[in-house]
């Protein structure tokens, strides 16, 4: 690992026409990111430039430290990841210090504290709870729902592509790369672009819901290719994840309103869209990590945990119900 001496050689260039903030010494910005709140937004190329030394072995840049641990190094605890972490304390030390330091953002997020190598320890653990959540209900939906019920292949299709969701979701939050983050991404979408497309196949038939999942399927391969090979535009993607999970959430309730005097357990369907929508709520309020631990995002993985039962049960509910009218119409 790298340990850097930080201060800034005179031969250092910093980029042209950007002032340092007065606030935090020039030894401590090795590491700012490009949504830091109270330094600016300059020093991502400082860091680079000190690494860049690092690894050239020039001006009081000492390779001093090694993989502490096998583990650590197979999640890619190496020498540039392990300085910018040590300097991301430092300067969240440092400025906290002063009478009115905040706690800044590195790189668009809050400091946490690692827990055996994994960055966000709370984001990981939710989401593994979420997925478990599906490998059990699925098991629990097989049990009660007979093989031939309407929408037994599509529930369980929502099981696999959950599950490949929260798996991604958890190796993101265990390690950001870029490469991790666009799969939790575009699975996280997967998810979201499939139950609109299951709200579908609930009432339409075979060609009908083939033609509209082809429409999908085709709607995101293009979002997966803008984002992957165009440009991967943070604010576009935000905008079609609620574009289209509030088209979801108008559909699914629209359904379960008009249905909810006949079958009673159409509350399950508005309690976990109307819970979904509300915890999108934490996704808005940012706030620093309570205990450097627990932030708003690691918070709405956790909510949506216990909603992923009740949904199942609805789901279970509802394909019950379609086989009993199916058998009414039969007699
Ligand atoms: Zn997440």
């Amino acid at each position: 690992m790298v340990e850097l001496e930080l201060g800034l050689p005179a031969e250092n260039a910093r980029p042209s026409g950007i002032a340092l903030s007065p606030l935090v010494p020039p030894r401590i910005l090795c590491f700012l990111g490009r949504q830091i709140q109270t330094l600016p937004e300059m020093s991502v190329q400082l860091l680079e430039e000190q690494l860049h030394r690092a690894e050239s072995g020039e001006g009081g840049v000492k390779h001093t430290h090694r993989p502490t641990a096998l583990y650590m190094s197979l999640l890619g605890w190496w020498c540039e990841e392990e300085c910018k972490y040590g300097c991301m304390w430092r300067t969240v030390e440092q400025i906290q210090a002063e009478p009115r330091g905040e706690v800044p953002q590195f790189y668009g997020k809050w400091p946490f504290v690692r827990v055996l190598g994994i960055q966000e320890p709370a984001s990981v653990l939710f989401s593994i709870l979420n997925g478990l959540g599906h490998v059990v209900m699925i098991g629990v939906f097989r049990r009660r729902v007979p093989s031939h019920a309407k929408m037994n292949s599509v529930v369980h299709w929502l099981a696999v592509i959950s599950i490949n969701a929260w798996f991604w979701s958890a190796v993101f939050h265990t390690r950001d790369f870029s490469w991790t983050e666009k799969m939790d991404y575009f699975c996280a979408t997967s998810l979201v672009v499939f139950q609109l497309f299951m709200w579908f196949t609930r009432f339409g038939g075979f060609k009908e819901s083939a033609m509209f999942g082809a429409l999908l399927a085709a709607l995101f391969s293009g979002h997966v290719y803008y984002l992957g090979f165009v440009k991967f535009d943070y604010g576009y993607n935000m905008m079609a994840n609620v574009a289209v999970g509030q088209l979801n959430a108008f559909c699914w309730l629209g359904f379960a309103f008009k249905n909810v005097r006949q079958r009673r357990y159409m509350w399950k369907c508005i309690a976990t869209i109307l819970s979904i929508n509300l915890l999108l709520l934490l996704e808005l309020g940012d706030f620093p990590p309570i205990w450097w631990t627990f932030d708003a995002h690691s918070l709405w993985h956790a909510g949506t945990a216990p909603v992923v039962p009740l949904w199942y049960s609805f789901l279970i509910d509802e394909n019950l119900y379609l086989l009993r009218e199916a058998e009414e119409k039969d007699v």
